[in-house]
Order: C-alpha cells, then structure tokens, then sequence
C-alpha cells in the first residue's frame, strides 16, 4: 500500500504528550519509593529506566526555596517567577503556556490532579494570576477560557471570603457548556467539542483520599487519567497534551510522613502505567515526562549507621491525617483515654510495638506527649502546611520513618533539584535540561508547538 504524502504529514504531526509531575517528589522519594518496593518485592517504580534521566535546578525569580506556583510556571512556560504566582513573571506579565500554544495548534489539553483542580500546580498550566490563592479568578479562567478542553481533580477550591460553594462553580461550568461530572459512576464522557470538567462526589474535601487510606469506591488519580486518555485520544486526531499530577505526594512529606510518601508515589506510577500502555501502542508519537515541581521535607536516606530498612514501612496501614482521625474518634468515644488504648490503635495502624520495636526510652518519650497531649491537653495539635494532627500520631510516624533510617530536615520545601525522566518520541532533546524552565523550552522545540 503507498502511504499518500499527506498522510506522512500527519503522521509526523500527531503528537501525545504525558507531562507528569509528582508535586514534592525529590529524587530521595523516588528511591525510598523503590527500596520499598524492592523489598516487598512489588514493581520497581515504571520511569527508573526510562532512557533519559537528569536532575533540574528549581528556583524561583524570589526565593532559592520555590513554591508549587513559581516551579509550576516554569515548568508550563519557561519563565521564572515570584513564589505565589502562577502564569504571569515576576513583573506581573503574562507568560505564554503550553497548553495555550497546543490548544491553538488544534491538539487536545487536559490536566489532571489528586487536588483541587484549582490548585497551583494544576492552575500552572492554564491561569495567570498574581497570587495562587486568588482561587475564584483562576476557577473564571479555567470555565470561561477554552484552553483546557479537559480537567479533572478533587474540587474546586474556595477563595477565603467567597460566599459561592463548588456546586455554585460546577452550575457555572455547565452553564458555560462544560459536560461536569462529579464522581465515578456519574462519568459518562463526552464528545469532541465538548470541554469537560471531571471532579471527585466529595467536593467538600480538598483532596481525594490518599492512596494509603482509598477505600472502595472512592476515586484515584488513574480513575482521573484513563478518562483523560479515554476523552483525549478519540477526540483529537492531532493528539494531545495531558498535564498529570500526584498532588499529595507533597502533603505526605509536609507531615513528614515515609510510609505515606511512598504510597503516594506508588499511586502516581499507577498513572504513569497507562501512559506507558499508551506509548506501546503509539510509540513513535508518545513522549512522557516526569519531573518534579520541587523537593519536600528534605528527606534524607540516612540515619547515621549504614543500612536503610524501607520494609519496616510496611506496618503502616494509613496516613497520619486518618491516624489523626482514629485518635480523635477514640477521645470522643470515652472522657478519658487511656495509654495502653492509645497505644494498641497505633501499634494497629503503625505496626511499632509489633513489627518495629520501640525501646522502653522511646515509649517514654511517647508517654509523656500522651500525659501532655491527653491529660494537660496541651500542645495537642502538630500543624502543618496542609493539616493540624495530633502529636502523638506525628511523632509515632516520625519516629517509625526513623526506625527504616529515613529522616526529614524540614516540613517544608527545600531547594534541591528535582529528577527529570523522559521517554518516547524525540525524549534525547530532553537530556540537555538542566533547570526547570528549560523542560517547557525544549517540549516546544520537539513537539513544534
Ligand atoms: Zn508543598
């Protein structure tokens, strides 16, 4: 059969690309990620292997210590910005995105996140705003704007001051002629021409529930991503350009939490498989990229001796925001909670006690932030960036981290690079990048957006 001059065109044109990032997820999370996984003997993490793999520099235009907004930016337009700004650089002018240059090329867009569909790393990717918090004109952007023909994550989120809840969003979404889904059994697809907006049944919480913690029925970010691919391919013959975020993978470091941390890595590479499903079957026009926004917790590998014990995690059965949980049940359920009930639910949900010892010193110590936090109650409440926990379930998971010799610097962000892989159509363009703007630089050259 010969193969017209027309369609050879078409063929070099059609272009998918998967551009995955794990918000908070420093090369430190991809290995205790595998090490884990290797020692449960479960699947290495999918991009280990991919044939390019470099590490980027992610400051911001303000701060050596960027934000999810600034490293969003750069990494969706190549433009350096101010920490809290999304979309605009440091002078407050607007930057030209990826998706924006796709979108009028004729190529399919999508973003996808285990957050808000508002939240900054997503809003990256579409809005230009002076501040990520500036919620209500982002949500504007997202609905009235045609640049992303399909979104999906856990809610809308709500400016602080906005009396409008999310439902009042999804109305105006769909009064805007956006098909909204809320929820699994809800989702019915849509054609091409319609934009879609794909949003969790529990739009009161800001997060899907973390992968460590899902119970039947409730949502996952790959539920998020194969109804993108499912939208995208058919829809747009010229292909597309789909934005995937595991966004908690930064809340589990924020709260300093290992086990979690690894689970919510795991969860994004569930993602990454069904972009590797897609490359098999269209290997000349896929590209995947999977980078990081910026590193979270300073998680080091190391705790002084020479040995790493990851399988020690394996114990842990849910995060500490739902440990968390479970501890405030228990002091609802009685007037006064005893140690050893104390103890037998996180030994439970932990597995210390049990499968990681703890030494009669370190339960000392656990008694007395019991005495403080039950009995004085004071200093009851560890806050973070994303959650307010109880201290005792914080520092039984820090400590369990500990145990397997991983450990946190901080509970916020640090200014290491983040780890770059790439692979499929054209990926060997990518191994020149070095800082986190030059990724959106190069995509543009290789996918002639
Ligand atoms: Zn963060």
């Amino acid at each position: 059969m010969k193969i017209s001059k027309k369609t050879i065109n078409l063929l070099e044109r059609r272009r998918y690309v998967f551009y995955f990032l794990g918000d908070g997820m420093g090369l430190n999370q991809v290995h205790l990620t595998q090490g884990y996984n290797s020692a449960l003997g479960l699947p290495s993490v999918p991009y280990l292997d991919f044939p390019v793999f470099t590490m980027i520099t992610t400051h911001s235009a303000s701060s050596l210590v960027t934000d999810s907004a600034a490293a969003g930016t750069a990494l969706s337009t190549g433009g350096k910005t101010r920490n809290g700004s999304l979309g605009v650089d440091a002078d407050g002018n607007r930057l030209v995105n990826i998706m924006e240059l796709a979108h009028a090329k004729g190529y399919g867009t999508g973003v996808v996140t285990s957050v808000g569909v508002n939240h900054a790393s997503p809003a990256a990717f579409y809005a230009h705003v002076g501040r990520r918090h500036e919620y209500t004109e982002i949500t504007r952007q997202l609905i009235e704007e045609p640049v992303i023909d399909f979104a999906a994550g856990a809610t809308i989120l709500i400016q602080r001051g906005d009396t409008l809840k999310p439902e009042d969003y999804v109305q105006r979404a769909r009064g805007n002629g956006m098909r909204v889904y809320c929820g699994k059994s809800e989702y019915a697809g849509a054609a091409k021409g319609e934009r879609v907006l794909y949003l969790s049944d529990r739009l009161d919480k800001k997060y899907i529930p973390y992968a460590i913690d899902r119970k039947e029925g409730d949502m996952s970010l790959a539920d998020f991503t194969s109804a993108a691919i499912d939208y995208l391919y058919p829809n747009y013959r010229k292909g597309f350009v789909l934005f995937i975020e595991g966004g908690q993978i930064d809340h589990a470091c924020h709260s300093r939490d290992a086990g979690n941390c690894v689970h919510e890595t795991n969860d994004m590479s569930e993602s990454v498989r069904l972009a590797l499903d897609f490359y098999a079957r269209h290997p000349n026009e896929t590209l995947i990229i999977i980078t990081a926004d910026h590193e979270t917790g300073g998680l080091v590998m190391s705790k002084g001796s020479y040995e790493l014990h990851p399988e020690l995690l394996a114990g842990q059965k849910c995060s500490l925001e739902s440990l968390t949980a479970q501890i405030a049940e228990l002091r609802k359920s009685k007037p006064e909670v005893s140690w050893s009930e104390l103890k037998a639910l996180i030994s439970r949900q932990t597995g210390l006690w049990d499968s990681v010892p703890v030494s009669a010193q370190d339960e000392k110590r656990f008694t007395q932030i019991y005495k403080e936090s039950f009995l004085d109650m004071d200093g009851a409440v560890e806050k973070n960036l994303y959650s307010a926990n109880e201290r005792i379930a914080a520092e039984c998971l820090i400590f369990l981290g500990g145990e397997a010799r991983y450990t946190w610097a901080t509970s916020s962000h640090s200014g290491t690079p983040t780890p770059l892989y790439v692979k499929g159509a054209k990926a060997m363009e990518f191994i020149s990048c070095r800082d986190n703007t030059d990724v959106p630089k190069v995509l543009k050259k290789v996918a002639k957006f």
